[in-house]
């Protein structure tokens, strides 16, 4: 059988670069070694931590949140397992989605570890072990990241004690004390899903801020708003070891800054420090496919390889590790590969936190902007003034647009709110037709509604927010 596209990998990456491309009339095939499609995000990543994180909310609010609203319900009791099977049944109606739109799409699904023999050739071993040659015009290397360790540490991840977050959104039951070490995303996402589930959750983080490269004042009010949760954190803290002792673990760490080494003690330590870009086991060594200087596999600005007719996208290429970023690659390489004219704007790529309150952003930050010399003005608007924002006892938060200071085009947007994640694509919407602040500002927005705080803080780039 010989194909057009024969796509190594199904995650955001894979499966939506093979359906674009079979929707664009080409033959094509998707080889996968884990049981299931939808790669780390479906099975491990976006999808299991989100169910998570909404049903740690919903515990939450019902032990915390509502009463405040008249809503009595008395003390929740929680079912851990039955948490855990949601997760699981969330998780199994996406992969199963996938399989579905392959069907759908007329994509050949091959179960097995794919290995490049060269231009043109993939070879696939399957779980049994048998081996067969597929021919393609094209191949798409889509294999992802997987978890990367602490930087010269050598820490033993057994997904029990000492956890990644593959471990991190299955445990058995609420750790009484948790150490996250890296506060970045993840780290914060699932630090948050404990401490909601009542484990006392401490954060070590290398850097100073916690979500490094996030602006600076969006990521000092979120440390203030998770510290009022619970969370605590030690920052600029280099982790030297991280330990199994008797049924916990000990983390030990010491002032990137120089000064007296900490152990701390915890029943669970999670690694949330990073992932790193997969490639082991894919021929790229055998078939000459050059890696850049961080393990990447490398691409010019077509998704191409130095190899003609094998190309890459998602995690395992340059950029940020998102779905999203993989996805459109995903659509942006199908179109090329069709002859169409595929492109992906890296200055519009949303990111979201997907904690309570969340937080999105998109363009450049404060801190960015400083540092290319651009000059911009700024406009804030705080949820405390948003009447939604009240009624709903989710004042916590604010919005900040940065606007081109001569040409007012909006540059970017940075918000802390319930909800920030979906009110984030306004902003990206605009950005990508160019718009600016005065565009936001002058748009009608529905009242009552959390996005009137983003007009506001538009009209506060240029004149006067209405409401402050
Ligand atoms: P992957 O999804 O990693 O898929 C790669 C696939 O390739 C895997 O299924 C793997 O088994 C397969 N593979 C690898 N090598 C081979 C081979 N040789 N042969 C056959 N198959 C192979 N991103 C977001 O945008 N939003 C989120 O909320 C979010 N939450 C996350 C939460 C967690 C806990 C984690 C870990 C990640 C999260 N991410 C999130 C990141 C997101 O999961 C990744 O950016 C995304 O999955 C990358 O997609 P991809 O297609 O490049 O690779």
């Amino acid at each position: 059988m010989s194909y057009d596209v024969i796509v190594i990998g199904s995650g955001p990456g894979g499966y939506v670069c093979a359906i674009k491309a079979a929707q664009l009339g080409m033959k094509v095939a998707v080889v996968e070694k884990r049981a299931t499609y939808g790669g780390t995000c479906l099975n491990i990543g976006c999808i299991p931590s989100k169910a998570l994180l909404h049903a740690s909310e919903v515990f939450h609010q019902a032990a915390h949140g509502m009463a405040d609203l008249g809503v009595e319900v008395g003390a929740p009791t929680l079912n851990l397992s039955k948490m855990m099977a949601h997760k699981d049944a969330t998780v199994k109606s996406n992969v199963e989605g996938v399989a579905f739109l392959f069907k759908k799409n007329k994509i050949d699904g091959i179960q097995g570890t794919g290995k490049i023999l060269g231009a043109g050739k993939v070879q696939v071993t399957n779980d049994a072990g048998e081996v067969q040659v597929l021919e393609t015009k094209n191949i798409v290397i889509a294999t992802g990241s997987d978890v990367a360790g602490i930087p010269g540490v050598a820490v033993e991840i057994d997904e029990k004690i000492i956890v990644s977050s593959t471990g991190g959104i299955a445990l058995e039951k609420v750790p009484a004390k948790m150490i996250v070490v890296g506060g970045g995303v993840i780290g914060l996402e699932l630090g948050s899903v404990w401490s909601r589930l009542g484990a006392k959750v401490t954060v070590v983080e290398y850097l100073d801020t916690i979500l490094g490269g996030m602006d600076g004042e969006v990521s000092k009010q979120f440390q203030r708003i998770l510290a009022k949760q619970g969370m605590e954190f030690n920052l600029g803290a280099k982790v030297t070891g991280v330990v199994k002792s008797g049924d916990g673990a000990k983390v030990t760490f010491e002032p990137v800054k120089g000064g007296e080494a900490q152990t701390l003690d915890a029943d669970l330590v999670l690694v949330a420090t990073g992932r790193k870009p997969y490639t082991a086991g894919l021929g790229l060594e055998e078939s000459g496919v050059a890696l850049d200087n961080r393990g990447r596999v490398e691409i010019d600005g077509h998704y191409r390889t130095n190899v003609a007719g094998i190309f890459a996208i998602g995690d395992v290429v340059k950029g940020p590790m998102l779905a999203h970023k993989a996805e459109d690659e995903g659509v942006a390489l199908a179109e090329i590969l069709a002859g169409q004219h595929g492109h992906v704007n890296y200055e519009v790529i949303p990111g979201v936190v997907y904690t309570q309150p969340e937080v999105a952003s998109v363009g450049k930050t404060e801190e960015e902007l400083k540092a290319a010399g651009v000059s911009y003005k700024v406009g804030k608007f705080p949820f405390t003034a948003n009447g939604r924002a009240r009624a709903m006892l989710a004042s916590d938060g604010f919005v900040k647009v940065l606007a081109d200071k001569d040409t007012d085009r909006v540059l970017g947007v940075h918000i802390i709110g319930l909800g920030a994640g979906e009110m984030i694509h306004e902003a990206a919407v605009l950005m990508e037709f160019g718009g600016s602040s005065e565009d936001l500002g002058r748009t009608c927005h529905a009242h009552p509604t959390m996005s009137e705080a983003v007009k506001e803080a538009a009209l506060a780039t240029f004149f006067k927010p209405l409401h402050m």
